[in-house]
């Protein structure tokens, strides 16, 4: 981090803003409007930069020259003149004096700089470039600003306005700020931005009413992280796993996704690769429930979508047992995601008028999938979890009608920067994919909208198949 963003308390202060153009009236402006009282010095100040002075007391104007003992007594100074020779002179003098500087568009001469504003107030977002790309800033600045609906600055007034009120009824700062979380989103949120503070303030002051401080009960979030690549994460999975307590995530879950999780939440991991459940199911289940009790926010992180092949139902059951509240964030189940990044649309008008999502684990070797219906002609067949029992798989594919020709895909860690694609047939897939050893997390696609593939791959690594 090349500069440290701090918020300046400003009211009431002295500034010292040296040039009396455009530039020094944008930035008389943003003082102004933070509550310092700016003198500005310049051989010519322009008509509006003179009208802003005027009209905010405790600010003025000098037509003269600049000189050191203009800095006595200022909070901070900047340079925005075109005379180089001034500006670096300003910033001399301003570091003698310890008077933090900033010269418009010379990083160099800055002991601060300006951020890009998203202003909210109460809520202000400042972005910076460290003065290396100011177009990046504001087009960063951009983004933001789509992010928060406009009348986010109402939802600050109306926290401010409870402040004291909630902070007379929770004690403690963690039922504080679990109090604020559920408040400044969902129902209370939504009137705000609809324009109906009033319902918004009775709606808020009921709820305060009834909270009962002492028994706040936590919530789970199970939530689908998607297969990989955190820019497939949902606005809403991020949401939440920017407000989690603890987190519980496993295997399938990847370093860019849990970076993106609360600073100082608790991470724990759970498991579980085929042979390496570091902690059985059961045991997650139990973890839920427990740190749910204790009033904590809980995130499951499950890979891809929790209700497929996630074991998500099983850990609801639980917490609905216990009576504790829980959301469901859907994510980007492998099939999607891996058909997807590697060209192959899983239905196609001329080739497979279905798809299903079939589990390869097989209870005892011999199957209890019914190969049948997954060797009919017209559909696609995904195959989660089937890279060690491909053998069987193919085989018994075969043995139940499909051609041995059938086009074959193996997707390995689909959406990572390391994918990979393996293609095949029914018939020689196996060999392939023990000479090439592609690794899990792999997905199986079975269908003829396999060699589709080879006109629409997009992304990453080409297997090419030994033959
Ligand atoms: N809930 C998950 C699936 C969990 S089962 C989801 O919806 O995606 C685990 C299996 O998913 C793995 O054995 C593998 O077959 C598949 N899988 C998950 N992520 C994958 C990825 N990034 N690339 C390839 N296969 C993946």
């Amino acid at each position: 981090m090349d500069y440290l963003p701090l918020f300046f308390n400003l009211k009431g202060q002295q500034a010292l803003l040296i040039g009396g153009g455009q530039v020094a009236l944008r930035k008389a402006r943003l003082l102004t409007r933070a509550g310092c009282q700016v003198t500005v010095v310049s051989h010519q100040i322009n008509d509006e930069l003179q009208a802003l002075l005027d009209s905010h007391p405790g600010c003025e104007s000098i037509i003269g020259e600049y000189h050191t003992a203009l800095l006595a007594e200022k909070a901070l100074v900047i340079a925005a003149t075109s005379d180089d020779e001034l500006n670096e002179r300003v910033s001399l003098d301003a570091r003698d004096q310890n008077v933090p500087v900033n010269v418009v568009d010379s990083p160099a001469l800055c002991t601060f700089v300006f951020p890009a504003i998203v202003d909210r107030s109460p809520v202000v977002i400042g972005i910076s470039s460290g003065g290396k790309s100011p177009v990046l800033a504001r087009m960063t600045r951009a983004k933001i600003e789509t992010l928060f609906p406009q009348r986010y600055a109402k939802l600050g007034e109306l926290a401010s306005k409870f402040r004291d009120q909630v902070k007379a009824k929770f004690r403690t700062i963690s039922q504080r700020r679990n109090f604020w979380e559920r408040t400044l989103e969902g129902q209370i949120a939504e009137k705000v931005f609809a324009g109906r503070q009033e319902e918004a303030e009775q709606l808020l002051q009921k709820t305060l009413d009834g909270a009962d401080r002492d028994h706040q009960s936590g919530e789970v979030y199970l939530v689908g992280a998607g297969p990989g690549d955190p820019e497939l994460l949902t606005f809403k999975a991020l949401r939440l796993m920017q407000q989690a307590d603890v987190v519980f995530y496993d295997r399938l879950v990847s370093k860019e996704v849990l970076d993106l999780c609360r600073r100082d939440a608790e991470l724990v991991y759970v498991g579980k690769a085929r042979d390496d459940h570091a902690v059985p199911q059961e045991g997650i289940n139990q973890l839920l429930v427990k740190h749910a009790q204790l009033g904590k926010r809980v995130l499951r992180l499950k890979g891809g979508d929790p209700f497929i092949f996630g074991r998500g139902g099983e850990e609801l059951q639980e917490l609905k047992a216990h009576n504790i509240p829980f959301q469901v964030v859907p994510g980007i189940t492998a099939a999607s995601a891996c058909s997807t990044y590697a060209g192959i649309p899983l239905t196609h008008r001329n080739h497979a008028q279905s798809v299903k999502f079939v589990t390869g684990q097989l209870k005892n070797r011999t199957a209890d999938l019914n190969f049948e219906e997954l060797a009919h002609d017209n559909q696609t067949v995904v195959f989660y979890m089937g890279l060690h029992t491909l053998p069987v798989l193919t085989e018994r594919l075969v043995q139940h009608g499909k051609p041995a020709e059938t086009p074959v895909a193996i997707v390995s860690r689909g959406t990572q920067p390391d994918q990979k694609v393996l293609t095949g047939t029914l018939a020689n897939i196996v060999e392939r994919q023990e000479k090439a050893k592609l690794p899990a997390p792999s997905l199986v696609i079975v269908g003829e909208v396999v060699d589709l593939h080879h006109q629409l791959a997009w992304f990453g690594e080409e297997t090419t198949p030994l033959s």
